[in-house]
């Protein structure tokens, strides 16, 4: 079959790689790719804001299966226009990705379904936000609506804090995103990411990893999309994942489809596991990236069967995916001035070295600049490896981001500290 993947990221080279390792894809065309994509995909560049350029894209080339990388598309409603035509795609409906699309969205949700989350108020205004605030006390959360970019949440230590939240969310800071905002219980615990497929009625789990937001080593410095990840999280032990699939994820995807938004793609859980079990943070509508990096990395199974099933509502019919017992772990090498202005242009080299030792370098933010590679994001390469444990599959990233030669980048060298503390111990 005919495979298009849209996005141009480090997930998405992930994505093409199991795609692409696949008996059953024949051409794969990614919109707009990178050049880590285009060693196994033809690239094009395709608007993807403009529907109808997509349809004639997939018709002209017998697109069997549409595998949208990224969310803006998704909330965007770019499945439902392609679904219409009668394509196969991975990944939900408009209505569907209001999961992610509008926190108050999934709140309201949450709380019709009964799904552990912490308590919240939706406000559209500065008063009604400052009202909410003196209630619930610092710690809080406060959270502009929509998509953001991970940058309109806040967590508040103190009322200081909190109420400047208020006041940049309200100044139009997000524009369409901050119209509205939701103030948050604050909750304590450890972080873990979960992962499941659904095509609507069948639900199957797909792991679960660790992510590092902040920029600096030990947890430290400004927030950025992620410096690296790994998988799994053990500490989201088999009776927890049990835990977030009945309380959590069976609830969310039958509340949508009895409410006549079927949910069809990945659900990408961000839990905090408290003293009262695993409670939603958030929901994502489409893989993590770096999650999916290492996610990938550990999967045994066919990944076009897998996507192609859920797009078709058919994964009651096929086995479950499977993963190596192996530990992943992806190491982010981002250029100087991430997460403020990134340098662009800085060369980049040695990566067959950095890939001798059965390391793999995805490529996130590169360019060809005469011919040479070159960065041209933020992050710029995700170099992941597999091995027996964290600690192992940590030396082997490392080894492989020492062989790189990228003056231009940097990373941070702690990626996996929780759990590699956890394996010594
Ligand atoms: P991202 O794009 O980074 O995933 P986002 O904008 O979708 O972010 P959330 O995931 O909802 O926002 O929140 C970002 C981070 O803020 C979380 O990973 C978590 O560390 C923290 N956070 C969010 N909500 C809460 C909460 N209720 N209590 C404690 N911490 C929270």
């Amino acid at each position: 079959m005919n495979i298009l993947l849209l996005g141009s990221g480090g997930r998405e080279h992930a994505l093409a790689w199991k795609l692409a390792q696949s008996p059953r894809c024949d051409t794969l065309w990614a919109a707009p790719g990178n050049p880590g994509i285009s060693e196994l995909a033809t690239c094009i560049s395709l608007d993807v804001t403009d529907h109808a350029a997509v349809l004639a894209f997939c018709e002209a080339n017998v697109i069997g299966l549409v595998v949208v990388g990224p969310e803006a598309p998704l909330v965007d409603g770019l499945a439902d226009a392609l679904r219409g035509e009668g394509f196969a795609v991975f990944g939900p409906s408009k209505a569907a990705a209001q999961l992610e699309g509008s926190k108050g969205f999934t709140k309201d949700l949450c709380a019709r379904a009964n799904i552990p989350t912490g308590g919240y108020e939706r406000v559209s205004n500065q008063a009604d936000a400052m009202a909410a605030l003196a209630k619930f006390g610092a710690p809080v959360v406060i959270k502009a609506d929509g998509l953001a970019a991970g940058k309109g949440v806040t967590v508040a230590m103190t009322m200081a804090e909190a109420e400047a939240a208020v006041l940049d969310i309200f100044a139009g800071r997000f524009g369409a995103a901050g119209a509205e905002a939701v103030i948050e219980e604050f909750l304590e615990g450890e972080e873990a990411s979960f992962f499941a497929l659904t095509d609507g009625s069948t639900i199957v789990p797909f792991g679960s990893a660790q992510d590092h937001k902040r920029v600096g080593d030990g947890d430290t410095g400004p927030n950025t999309g992620g410096m690296g990840a790994y998988s799994p999280a053990k500490v989201l032990t088999p009776e927890l994942e049990g835990l977030a699939m009945t309380r959590i994820i069976a609830p969310t995807v039958r509340t949508l489809a009895n409410e006549g938004m079927p949910y069809s793609g990945v659900l990408f859980l961000g839990l905090m596991l408290t003293a009262k079990g695993p409670e939603l943070i958030e929901y994502n509508c489409r893989f993590g990236d770096p999650e999916c990096q290492v996610m990938l990395m550990r999967l045994e199974s066919d990944l076009v069967e897998l996507l192609h099933a859920c797009a078709e509502n058919r994964l009651a019919a096929i086995e479950p995916p499977r993963f190596s017992t192996d530990a992943a772990l992806t190491v982010v090498m981002a250029a100087n001035g991430y997460p403020g202005t990134p340098e662009k242009g800085g060369a980049i080299g040695g990566i067959e070295a950095a890939e001798a030792n059965g390391a793999k370098v995805f490529h996130a933010g590169t360019a060809i600049d005469g011919g040479k590679l070159v960065a041209s994001g933020g992050r710029v390469l995700s170099v992941t490896a597999r091995a027996k444990t964290v600690t192992e599959a940590q030396g082997k990233a490392y080894a492989a981001v020492d062989a790189l030669d990228f003056p231009g980048g940097f990373c941070r060298r702690d990626i996996g500290w929780r759990e590699v503390a956890r394996e010594g111990a």
